[in-house]
């Protein structure tokens, strides 16, 4: 007796054997993104390095 395959999470599809536990690599893809999603969702944005280093520097010149 062999237990019932479980779905695939994302989309409730069998999954596929290479891509345990999911269906595909797009319901792969799409959990990961939803784990980073929590990272994009920010509001506002990061300063970038270089726009971080003018403005240390920036006064500096003359
Ligand atoms: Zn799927």
């Amino acid at each position: 007796m062999t237990k019932p395959a479980k779905p695939c999470p994302i989309c409730k599809k069998a999954r596929r054997e290479e891509f345990s536990p999911f269906c595909s690599s797009r319901c792969r893809d799409r959990d990961l993104s939803q784990w980073f999603g929590d990272g994009y969702s920010v509001p506002g944005r990061q300063a970038l390095p270089e726009e971080i280093a003018a403005e240390v520097t920036g006064g500096m010149e003359d």
